[in-house]
């Protein structure tokens, strides 16, 4: 039997990574994510699949590979669901997965692990599998974000499925790095966010094996802490999955091990990511430090930081500024949350301690959710008003994103602010709507803004430039390259031509032997 790989999200598109490796009756996942490509030609913000139905609408939209067997049996709603993708050209019954090997928790690699059978086993780092959890705790029910537990689902009398009142049920997780040693991270992994239900726990099941296979995992750079890349030893050899990495950030030597232990296994596989192979040079994180420095120093009034709040590397750049700069670093209770549950999977590499100077804004919202009271009180001498930061703004810099620019109405700052987008360039549509939107709330608001043209220095990309992802695929020497999370696959090939290095441009849902 050969081995065979499928890379069923990932090819051709950047994220939504679900490629399947089998080996024999050995069958694992590298990644299940999100593909915000698939989704965004169908949905949008206020266009969701809807959940009461469970995977009949994933399943028919194609936002998830038609493989019955795979996914939950509490979220078929009526046998009708297999029916409608039968015809599909991918449709296929599909025996035991073993595992799923989740290389970090952006939702694009990790977010649709929620439709998948409860019984299946998330390998993943222990920072990784704490951060899906927290940004599951804060999200409340939403079926695109069971990563850490499920809930489960129960037929109603109109024929729908609807949340069970009394049950979570963790995943079974296998941590790479090791189980959380401290009782308070163990507590954390197993604690609900709701006041009425707890989560029915599963065992931590060891790592470095799915099914017969052995599995090794290295640590990589990323634009988010625990992110790691896996290897697997197949019948046919090695097979490398990079996950996303680079090679310029703050712990880029983790990538540089990573790419020497890779190439010493001789692999006969290298699934790679290439977000940014067709760019040259990159910002570091060094200088975004620099560039917000000096505007920061300069302004005169309330800054504004825009960056993704899972971003820690960002936000301790942030807080660096403020303490350069005389402000306080105020976030939202939600990131307070993160932070303390990256906090609890500190270790190897990635440590974060309690920044006890750092504030919590006091939202004026009507429904404040379970975890948030929490925060709320644990925090309470940190808490920080609307009014306190409209009585002195140059004191502050806030963090905050587009969708929590409500909260200017309540500050009423004076202008002559400071906004400082830190984050992605808007490269869809829909995120340019939000940039005119954002920018309209600044205006009424009498902030400057810096960052949008993406080409300020206030922002470091997450994933490696083309020249250090050739010179990375060059030292690992594998037989065949799968180039994924790209959406300039060939570039890969007409660099690669002449080497001794196949290139193999996956279809989406296509099989293909190794
Ligand atoms: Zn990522």
């Amino acid at each position: 039997m050969p081995v065979t790989i499928t890379v069923y999200g990932g090819a051709g598109e950047i994220g939504g990574n679900k490629i399947l490796l089998e080996d024999g009756e050995n069958r694992l996942f590298m990644d299940f994510g999100v593909s915000f490509g698939a989704r965004g030609l169908y949905y949008e913000e206020f266009l969701n699949p809807r959940s009461p139905l469970g995977l009949l609408d994933p399943l028919v939209m194609s936002l998830l590979p038609p493989l019955r067997g795979a996914y939950r049996d509490d979220l078929v709603v009526s046998p009708e669901v297999w029916d409608r993708v039968r015809a599909h050209p991918h449709y296929r019954e599909i025996p035991e997965i073993q595992g799923v090997l989740l290389s970090h928790a952006h939702v694009d690699h990790s977010g649709y692990i929620s439709f998948l059978k409860e019984t299946i086993p998330v390998h993943a780092t222990r920072m990784t599998a704490f951060i899906a959890k927290a940004m599951q705790d804060v999200a409340g029910a939403d079926l695109e974000r069971e990563v850490g537990y499920t809930s489960p689902r129960l037929p109603t009398e109109d024929g729908l499925l609807a949340p069970d009142r009394k049950r979570f049920v963790q995943r079974p997780f296998a941590f790479v790095d090791g189980p959380p040693e401290r009782q308070e991270a163990l507590l954390f992994w197993g604690s609900s966010p709701a006041k009425t239900k707890g989560i029915e726990p599963a065992p931590l099941l060891p790592a470095g094996r799915v099914g017969d296979l052995p599995v090794g995992y290295f640590y990589v750079d990323h634009s988010i802490f625990g992110a790691c890349g896996f290897v697997i030893e197949t019948s046919a050899g090695w097979v490398v999955y990079t996950g996303d990495l680079r090679l310029h950030g703050g712990h880029s030597q983790l990538t540089e091990t990573f790419v020497r232990e890779a190439a010493a296994l001789r692999p006969t596989v290298l699934l790679c990511e290439g977000t940014n192979v067709g760019r040259e040079a990159q910002t570091s994180e060094e200088q975004v430090y620099e560039h917000a420095l000096r505007l920061i120093r300069e302004a005169r009034g309330l800054v504004i930081a825009d960056f993704g709040p899972r971003h820690i590397e960002r936000l301790l750049t942030f807080y660096r500024v403020a303490r350069e700069t005389g402000r306080t670093l105020v976030i939202l209770a939600k990131d307070q949350y993160m932070l303390e549950a990256i906090r609890l999977a500190s270790g190897g590499p990635w440590t974060l301690t309690e920044m006890e100077d750092v504030l919590i804004y006091a939202e004026r919202k009507g429904m404040i959710s379970t975890v948030e009271t929490r925060i709320r009180q644990r925090y309470a001498a940190r808490l920080v008003s609307p009014e306190q930061i409209r009585a002195d703004p140059p004191r502050f810099i806030l963090c905050l994103s587009f969708f929590e620019s409500k909260h200017l109405i309540d500050i009423n700052p004076l202008p002559g602010g400071l906004y400082i987008y830190s984050s992605t360039e808007a490269f869809e549509e829909e995120q340019e709507i939000d940039q005119r939107r954002l920018q309209n709330w600044l205006a009424r608001f009498g902030f400057q803004h810096v960052g949008f043209e993406g080409t300020e220095g206030l922002h470091a990309s997450g994933h490696a430039s083309g020249p250090d992802l050739l010179r990375m695929i060059r030292s690992i020497g594998p037989r065949i390259l799968v180039p994924v999370h790209t959406v300039m696959p060939q570039l890969f090939a007409e660099r690669l031509a002449g080497t001794d290095i196949r290139v193999l441009l996956p279809k989406p849902g296509v099989r293909f032997a190794v």
